[in-house]
């Protein structure tokens, strides 16, 4: 069996999968190109499109995150190569660490403080009863369902929603477009981990921002593509002139890096931070793309990426 891996950490994806597969040839992307062509499978995280181009029998495809967005865009993808993602695989935890953090933030005032002390001025805020506090999770898959179990787990009121209707304990799950105004008008911080797909992209638009209460926050972990930026500017206003939206913890951009002249940068109430909620952990996610290595290798069936739906 032939595995080329191409992702940031491509040496110790590398020596893992060797160690653990010591019959394997596990070559990084960057050998030569002899030695990479002919691959069975590809382990990987934004692929060149040259690196798809050049396989000729390739039995499976792996991707090394969970979203798919970038792979399902590259030039070159064979069609009717089956693609598998990591489900979970250490993200929900890391990704609960972060969008607790973000809703934490605002519950606890902390916007707030950051504010006052630019003016050195000494005012607790009053703290409302977490049950006063509902939280929505758009997304609920691998990682948002793990999301929203542990916002729910820390006291808050939780409503999730999915394409697909969904039961989650302690967790009011909804679906469809009324599932979705029903959510946005009960929250107090929404929290986007949905994929990014023709049915998702601007789902977070002006009249859906609208919808949500005056002085809720936006925390964006999912895809920058979810949100209408222009329109999430506008809902949060200025110093002089706020807008109904308190403030944002935003991870994803439309344009990543996002540029320097990006007024979401100097936003004083938005949080920027460089797309690092929930990076691939490798000490967790290697056992599930051994399992997904050794599961196409017996021709099991494995829950494979629906390229139409994109996720
Ligand atoms: P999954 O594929 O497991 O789940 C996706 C969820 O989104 C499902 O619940 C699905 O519904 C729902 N969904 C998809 N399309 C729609 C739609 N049109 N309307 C309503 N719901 C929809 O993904 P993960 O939970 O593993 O990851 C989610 C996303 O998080 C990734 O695609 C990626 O963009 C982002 N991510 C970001 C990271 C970061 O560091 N910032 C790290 C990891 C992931 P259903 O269950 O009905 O199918």
């Amino acid at each position: 069996m032939k595995i080329v891996v191409h992702t940031d950490d491509a040496e110790q994806w590398r020596a893992a999968l060797s160690k653990a597969l010591p019959n394997a040839t596990v070559v990084t992307s960057d050998a030569p190109e002899e030695a990479r062509q002919n691959a069975d499978y590809l382990a990987v995280w934004k692929a060149p499109a040259h690196l798809l181009k050049e396989q000729t029998q390739l039995k499976g495809i792996i991707n090394l995150g969970a979203g798919v967005d970038y792979l399902l865009s590259t030039p070159g993808l064979p069609v009717d190569v089956p693609i598998v993602k990591l489900r979970d695989a250490g993200m929900g935890e890391l990704m609960a660490d972060y969008v607790l953090y973000g809703v934490l933030h605002f519950y606890r005032s902390m916007d707030c403080y950051a504010d006052q002390q630019t003016s050195a001025e000494w005012q607790p805020q009053r703290v409302v009863d977490k049950a006063d506090w509902p939280v929505g999770v758009l997304g609920l898959g691998a990682i948002g369902a793990y999301v929203a179990s542990a916002l729910q787990q820390a006291g808050f009121p939780v409503l999730g929603w999915s394409r697909s209707p969904k039961t989650i304990k302690g967790v009011q799950c909804l679906h469809g477009d009324e599932g979705l105004d029903e959510l946005l008008s009960q929250v107090q911080s929404v929290v986007a981990i949905l994929p990014d797909t023709p049915a998702t992209q601007g789902i977070l638009n002006a009249e859906r921002l609208a919808k949500l209460p005056q002085g809720a926050s936006v925390i964006n972990p999912g895809r920058g593509s979810l949100i209408d930026e222009q329109a999430l500017l506008e809902a949060l206003g200025d110093n002089d002139q706020p807008g109904h939206l308190r403030g944002a913890l935003l991870d994803v951009f439309c344009e990543e890096p996002l540029p320097a002249g990006n007024p979401l940068w100097q936003h004083p109430r938005v949080i920027v931070t460089p797309h690092m909620a929930a990076p691939t952990p490798l000490n967790d996610a290697i056992d599930q793309v051994i399992s997904y290595l050794h599961a196409f290798e017996a021709g099991e069936t494995l829950t494979i990426v629906n390229s139409s739906q994109g996720y």
